[in-house]
């Protein structure tokens, strides 16, 4: 069978009963725009993380972007981040105005390098913000300390890292406020787009309210900033709430297969040959992709097409070395690390439904090509 590395499908074929009920709870409402299910979601997702507020939006990008702007980011100021993360986190930066600055990753985790981040910091310099890339947190408190030293705020990209927690505390609750994006492959994905930020600072919430709404504090009100229309939709605002309800039980079955492929793969690891993902002291990881790496692995991506194994890459490219933001003006060789990853890290299929067969037919055929290299 050919395999994907990830599918919505069986999981749908489970919940399909709640699904569509939240579907036609949604139509039969009277109210298709910032009814019931978002207000309801907001609650309960803020609840969840232990927030003070949540305000729901269109897409993880704009929850980034808005984000920034409710924290005052804008035209001239400089967004601290790293170059190995998905492309929307850029163009988020880039759509407020202000400039993205990229610091190198580290070879263990693939995360920011705090000890690179001080060096980065300039008088523009207004936020910081980490991603936490892969499912587990960067290390927060060196950030931290940072930005209060420097007076500088910090935004978390929560987009990949649903549910996971850093020395008992949940992503998200770490910074002065958190983007989450629930494009469906997400840990806690919609059936469509959808996005939200939490943070336990009131201002900074009204901020965003009235960003996703034009700039009005209300329907038919005056605009007091221009903004944006990035609201969530209800169908996708019900869908997430029947869905949180069973975020920790997605978290169990992610874990469960990082567990058997480590299991199955460990003996395969070392220095020069298989790296599979750690989690560091303090972390729970939510695994919304399991990032393996290899010196070779354009040759076993190859050979692994002819098993018919389906295989991703996050990234292939790092941000720096997109056409895209060639006028940031970063040259090829200066984020050496995260340029090396990117050349050796690939994906394996990982979802909470994946069924074992396709799991062990994985790892079956990666040990075979690992064999004959
Ligand atoms: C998915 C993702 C985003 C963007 O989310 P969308 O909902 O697709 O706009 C931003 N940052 C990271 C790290 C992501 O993985």
């Amino acid at each position: 069978m050919t395999t994907r590395v990830w599918d919505y499908l069986p999981e749908y074929e489970k919940e399909k009963a709640d699904i569509l009920d939240a579907v036609e709870q949604v139509f039969g409402s009277g109210q298709l725009i910032l009814g019931g299910s978002v207000k309801g979601f907001e609650e309960e997702f803020a609840a969840y993380h232990g927030a003070a507020h949540c305000t729901s939006v269109d897409n993880g990008t704009n929850a980034l972007k808005l984000a920034l702007e409710a924290l005052g980011v804008g035209p001239g100021d400089e967004v601290i981040t790293v170059s190995n993360t998905a492309a929307p986190t850029v163009v988020a930066i880039l759509g407020t105005g202000a400039v993205p600055v990229f610091v190198d990753v580290r070879e263990e985790d693939f995360l920011i390098d705090t000890d690179l981040v001080e060096a980065a910091i300039t008088e523009r310099t207004k936020v910081l913000l980490p991603v936490h890339l892969y499912g587990q947190s960067v290390d927060f408190a060196p950030l931290r300390a940072l930005a209060d030293r420097y007076g500088l705020k910090i935004l978390e990209d929560c987009a990949q890292s649903h549910g996971a927690r850093h020395h008992g505390d949940l992503v998200g609750t770490l910074g002065d406020a958190a983007a989450f994006s629930f494009y469906p492959t997400k840990v806690l994905g919609a059936y469509g787009d959808g996005g939200a930020v939490i943070t336990s600072d009131r201002a900074t919430d009204q901020a965003l309210r009235e960003l996703r709404y034009y700039g009005m504090e209300k329907v038919y009100y005056v605009v007091r900033t221009p903004g944006h229309n990035s609201r969530l939709d209800e169908v996708q605002a019900e869908i997430l709430r029947r869905k949180l309800t069973r975020l920790d039980t997605y978290l169990e079955g992610r874990n469960a297969v990082a567990r058997r492929y480590e299991a199955a793969l460990g003996d395969l690891t070392g220095p020069g040959r298989l790296q599979l993902p750690g989690t560091n002291e303090g972390n729970t990881h939510s695994y919304y992709v399991y990032v393996v790496r290899h010196p070779e692995r354009d040759r076993i991506i190859e050979a692994l097409k002819a098993h018919d194994i389906a295989l991703n890459i996050s990234y292939p490219w790092p941000c720096h070395t997109m056409s895209g933001f060639a006028h940031l003006g970063y040259a090829k060789g200066s984020l050496p690390v995260t340029e090396r990853l990117s050349q050796e890290i690939f994906s394996l299929p990982m979802y909470p439904s994946l069924p074992e067969a396709v799991q062990d037919q994985v790892i079956a055929a990666l040990r075979e090509v690992l064999a004959s290299l």
